[in-house]
């Protein structure tokens, strides 16, 4: 069985690391993280994967080995974990305080329909009105 022929790019498809996620850069928040390999015989580091934001050099520092960049994946993941206990604990704080703002919200758009309605009736009257003097004016 042989395997069907694939174009030879570097597509992020066929990547070599399948396992790990590329993740939205780090350090500048706006690429995906691409995987690429050692092309050159560089000082031995023919071969190796590296992982870069598509912005690097030019305007972002992510740039690390396989190692590193599994490395930043773990503290990402920690930092996220740790951020998610934190909201945990304010939104525990804070959701008794939200349900009597909801309140207030709920109560104010009641008002605030009533006013309409009544705005609607005085337009009305008004509209009437005109139309009344209006066809005052062109009998006269
Ligand atoms: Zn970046």
């Amino acid at each position: 069985m042989a395997p069907t022929s694939t174009s030879s790019s570097a597509s992020q498809s066929h990547r070599k690391r399948p396992e790990l996620p590329l993740i939205t850069c780090s350090k500048c928040g706006r690429h995906t993280i691409i995987e690429l390999e050692v092309k050159k015989n560089d000082k031995g580091n023919r071969g190796r994967i590296f992982y870069k934001c598509p912005a690097h050099p030019n305007g972002c520092s992510f740039w690390f080995w396989e190692e590193e960049y599994v490395e930043e994946l773990n503290a990402i993941a920690r930092e996220k974990a740790k951020d998610e206990a934190m909201l945990v604990e304010e939104e525990k704080h804070i959701r008794p305080k939200n349900d009597e703002l909801v309140d207030d919200i709920r109560a104010l758009v009641c008002i605030g329909k009533e006013i309409v309605s009544l705005l609607k009736c005085f337009l009305f009257v008004f509209v009437c009105a005109l139309s009344l003097a209006g066809y005052a004016c062109v009998r006269r």
